[in-house]
């Protein structure tokens, strides 16, 4: 592995490990990944590593065109790879994308799914600045449809998310997806999207 390979696998497997202390990524849940230098392939955590044990080895190089990994012999990537390899086909600035499960993300997409909403709408949160968006007083969330067969959610969002659109989603009765330009901005857009989500459930409960 080249010096950077070694580099974003350390990232990856820091992050992950931290997100599954904090009980975002139970079981083996979860998958991150990282675009690397060239821009044409990503490194993407394996399927079937608990991110609380997973080390800078769990991981696998994908071709970002086709979502495959490169070379022979790789661990399988994650399952949810073409999602990843999606959005960064969407934005040439997407350089990390974070998938999980936290609960209260999590919470509001059963919500969504149950009601048989496609958006869920937060305004006027203070925490909405830490999307980086243009206008910070409102965010439209998409809320995608959880197809088993994977590839049908990034076909979902080809279709529906803009390259400019809010770096954040939700998938229904599943969890959440975030990316930005590094792999720590993805990571706080998780944790703004998921205090967002438990804020407006608190209120709603008072
Ligand atoms: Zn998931």
């Amino acid at each position: 592995m080249t010096r950077s390979i070694d580099a974003a696998g350390i990232a990856l497997a820091e992050t992950a490990a931290a997100l599954y202390a904090r009980g975002w990524m139970e079981g083996t849940a979860g998958n991150i990944s990282i675009r690397l230098p060239g821009g044409e392939t990503a490194l993407i955590t394996a399927s079937g590593v608990s991110k609380g044990s997973i080390t800078a080895a769990d991981v696998v190089e994908v071709d970002i065109a086709n979502a495959r990994p490169v070379h022979d012999g790789a661990p399988r990537p994650s399952a949810e790879t073409t999602i990843h390899t999606a959005l960064y086909r969407l934005a040439d600035d997407s350089h990390a994308v974070v998938h999980a499960h936290p609960p209260y993300a999590t919470a509001t997409a059963i919500l969504a799914a149950q009601r048989g909403v496609d958006t869920v709408t937060f305004t006027d949160l203070e925490i909405i600045k830490g999307l980086g968006l243009s206008d910070p007083s409102k965010v439209v969330v998409p809320v995608f449809d959880n197809h088993a067969h994977v590839p049908l959610i990034a076909d979902d969002v080809l279709d529906r998310i803009a390259a400019d659109a809010p770096p954040v989603m939700l998938i229904g009765n599943h969890g959440a997806t975030t990316w930005g330009p590094t792999l720590d901005i993805a990571r706080n857009r998780m944790e703004c999207l998921e205090a967002m989500c438990q804020l407006m459930m608190l209120v709603a409960r008072s």
